[in-house]
């Protein structure tokens, strides 16, 4: 069974951006929104401004409180839309109740898109002509791409239809010519489907969710389910899992260090116009 190593591929990754950015003197901003004081949202915020760092990008947080209202959100990202000095925007999910993450991610320019969750991002990668997609899925479309994995006529499950991972997954997949089945909470019978599946994808955030018996022999894995139990990181896939898997993610180490590598190349994307 091979490991698929997101921390490898980030680290080549970063070394290529630093360069890149130097070379051609990008002046690269990111402007994060992070409402409350969630402890995902500042692990997740606290990763995206090291890594930015370590590559020459500077970061402004913008820590707002929980009881933020809507309106004074829309208008911080309309002062950020129309700030020449920034290059990217981001609001980071989870976001307190009162708040619609789709409506607020889909008012940033997109120009300024760095999550690739415009309407016309999103109509872009739909339409098979990919400009700016979200960071997780371009990280795990590289996690195939560097270790040589086609997806093309490639019977993949996909569980989880979030707007940020499991959708605009589905499309980047058919894009490259794969069959794709999309699971989600209402599903029935999930096994019937993952079991007759060359790749499984599982983003829920549920631990155990996929075991063993129910995976094909020599099936590839990519989790990415973020789940902390007894304090320990793990994914959505059991243990069990690898005595089945060819290739296989782990959680740390797979697809969250491809994520934040996305984040970067996404911003000199947009920097370069
Ligand atoms: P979400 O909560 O928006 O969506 C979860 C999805 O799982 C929903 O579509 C729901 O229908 C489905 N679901 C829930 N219970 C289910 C069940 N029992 N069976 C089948 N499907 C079920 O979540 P999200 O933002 O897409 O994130 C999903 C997971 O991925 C979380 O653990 C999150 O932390 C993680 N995540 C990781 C990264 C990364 O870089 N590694 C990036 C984004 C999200």
């Amino acid at each position: 069974m091979t490991i698929l190593d997101g921390k490898k591929i980030r680290e080549e990754l970063l070394e290529k951006y630093k360069e890149i950015i130097q070379e051609q003197d990008l002046n690269i901003v990111l402007a994060i929104i992070q409402i409350g004081d969630n402890s995902s949202s500042n692990t997740y915020v606290k990763n995206k401004v090291i890594y930015t760092k370590k590559v020459g990008i500077k970061t402004k947080v913008f820590k707002l409180p929980e009881n933020l209202d809507e309106n004074e959100c829309i208008t911080l990202i309309n002062q950020l839309n129309n700030d020449s000095t920034i290059t990217g925007i981001l609001v980071q999910s989870p976001l307190p109740k009162q708040l619609d993450f789709k409506k607020l991610s889909r008012l940033i320019l997109d120009s300024k898109d760095v999550d690739g969750l415009s309407k016309n991002n999103l109509f872009a990668l739909r339409d098979n002509k990919e400009k700016i997609i979200p960071c997780t899925v371009k990280g795990i479309l590289k996690i195939f791409d560097y270790y040589e994995i086609s997806v093309e006529g490639k019977n993949i499950v996909i569980i989880g239809r979030s707007d940020i991972v499991g959708r605009p997954l589905a499309d980047a997949l058919i894009n490259r010519n794969a069959t794709i089945t999309l699971c989600h909470s209402k599903t029935k019978n999930i096994e019937m489907y993952t079991s007759q599946a060359d790749i499984v994808i599982s983003a829920v955030g549920h631990p155990n969710l996929i075991t063993k018996d129910m995976v094909k022999d020599q099936f590839i894995g990519i989790d990415v389910g973020i789940n902390y139990v007894d304090g320990k990181l793990v994914g959505d896939f059991h243990e069990n899992v690898k005595e089945k898997a060819s290739y296989l993610t782990p959680v740390p180490g797979g697809v969250g260090p491809m994520t934040i590598s996305m984040l970067i190349e996404n911003l000199i994307e947009l920097k370069r116009g």
